[in-house]
């Protein structure tokens, strides 16, 4: 749950990525760190622990001057959240000066981890991404940058996008099976890249491509891009939660658009569980555009029944479970006006603890709805993801400790549905299991850190 920006080649390039990642921050809250590539081929860096606005208030980008500057914003799946794990992580390492920025999540970190200290590596965060940027270091020096990387990127497992900025190039990377969007865009003669396309949008940028599952895109100061394929395929399976929650409706991600994709998962949860209502009630922000689509299916009218407090940011974003939950109740507020005496649906993309669910409920009831159904525009989450996205573990989700109808009762509605799994890829429009469904169907498509330590035990009996 990271977002990345890039820019090359561009005498605002430090300006850009911030704007960049501030049309990105629904991806990461926790902090945010730019690096500027200077003509002198030093590095410049600046970063904080808070939200990009407040980390560059004010801020004097003439400290920033180079042409070519990679950015990250941050949220916590691995490694603690101190300043030190804020990327993009910079060092200085036999090949030079390298700064790295990762979004997703590896899944044998800890392994390479525990053998690059055993073997006298010294670590300066927590992070898994720090894993990446030993592997490189220690790949003998008189070997090419790009052969550096491949090498390095060979022996971990998991999911990433990356850029890599030397003192000389700048390496964008789709791990090979896809799991987080990267686009590559046009600014001008510039070129950009981004983990969702609104970072383009907002730079007046024109979307390129995607890099592609396992594509290595090396981009020289001083030449023409190349495109490499390094990995050894496989399966590709970029995320599908990204189309139910995490990316931006009006990014386009994995070659579809967002809001277009997400509306359908309206359209089909509709078809599966239509039920008789007044109104239908969207859960600002999560399932505005979900609604939509189910409210144009069922033939039912959409109200406004909950506002939501834009200054509040998301809720589960929070690390701490204190935080989230008053977080909810100083996030969204009842309309009486529009509920008053309604059978209402009320429409939102997941249920992960139930906490959320809970509270809206009650609230929807103090303001006088009649009866409260709740419709989910996704399948229940049964599992943590390991690839990027922070969920909890299993003994946290609700979905995974009761059955459907418990799950009603627990957050107090009338009645109880899901999208299916079916219905969910229908919405996007792929085949079954073409994508990483992991968190919905229980099929790690790269295995589970357990399953890994599990693998290496049998291969040492
Ligand atoms: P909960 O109170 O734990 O059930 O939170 C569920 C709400 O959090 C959903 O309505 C989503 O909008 C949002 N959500 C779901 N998954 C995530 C996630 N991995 N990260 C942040 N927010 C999430
Ligand atoms: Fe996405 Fe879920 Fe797979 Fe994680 S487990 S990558 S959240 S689909």
């Amino acid at each position: 749950m990271c977002g990345l920006m890039a820019v090359v080649d561009h005498p605002e390039a430090a300006n850009l990525t911030y704007l960049g990642l501030y049309a990105q921050q629904h991806r990461g809250q926790e902090g945010v760190g730019i690096v500027c590539l200077n003509d002198d081929r030093t590095f410049s860096l600046k970063k904080g622990k808070a939200l990009v606005s407040d980390v560059f208030r004010d801020y004097d980008f003439s400290k920033l001057p180079g042409r070519t500057s990679v950015g990250h914003v941050r949220y916590t799946t691995a490694g603690g959240s101190s300043l030190d794990n804020v990327q993009p992580i910079f060092a200085e390492i036999s090949k030079g000066r390298v700064a790295i920025a990762h979004n997703g999540n590896l899944i044998n970190a800890d392994k390479l981890r525990r053998e690059l200290i055993q073997d006298g590596a010294i670590f300066g965060t927590s992070s898994d991404t720090e894993v990446i940027l030993h592997l490189i270091a220690r790949t003998p020096s008189d070997i090419p940058l790009e052969e550096a990387v491949i090498s390095a990127l060979q022996q971990v497992q998991g999911a990433y996008s990356l850029l890599i900025l030397f003192s000389d190039r700048l390496m964008v990377v789709r791990d090979p099976a896809g799991l987080r969007p990267l686009a590559l865009g046009k600014l001008g003669e510039s070129l950009v890249a981004a983990s969702e396309t609104c970072a383009f949008d907002l730079l007046g940028a024109e979307y390129e491509r995607d890099v592609l599952p396992g594509e290595l895109v090396v981009i020289p100061m001083d030449g023409k891009a190349k495109s490499y394929f390094p990995f050894k395929k496989e399966k590709s399976a970029p995320c599908i939660f990204e189309h139910v929650y995490f990316a931006r409706p009006d990014s386009r991600v994995f070659e579809q658009n967002v809001y277009s994709v997400r509306r359908q998962m309206g359209v089909e949860l509709a078809r599966e569980s239509h039920i008789e209502a007044d109104i239908v009630v969207p859960v600002p922000d999560s399932g505005v555009t979900a609604a939509l689509g189910y409210s144009e299916q069922a033939r039912i009218p959409l109200e406004l029944g909950l506002i939501r407090n834009h200054y509040v940011g998301r809720t589960f974003i929070e690390p701490m479970q204190s935080i989230r939950d008053f977080g909810v109740k100083i996030k969204h507020n009842a309309n009486p006006e529009v509920l008053k005496g309604k059978r209402i649906v009320v429409v939102d993309d997941s249920i992960v603890r139930g906490t959320t669910s809970r509270k809206l409920v009650s609230m929807l009831r103090d303001a006088g709805a009649k009866e409260v159904h709740m419709r989910i525009s996704s399948p229940p989450t049964m599992g943590p993801c390991y690839y990027g996205i922070d969920t909890p573990e299993k003994d946290q989700l609700i979905a995974a400790q009761k059955s459907i109808p418990e799950i009603g009762s627990y957050i107090g509605v009338d009645s109880l549905a899901y999208l299916s799994l079916e219905g969910l890829y229908k919405a996007v429009g792929v085949e079954q299991s073409k994508m990483c469904d992991a968190c919905f169907s229980g099929e790690y498509p790269l295995g589970t850190p357990q399953q890994l330590v599990q693998i290496k035990q049998e291969q040492l009996l």
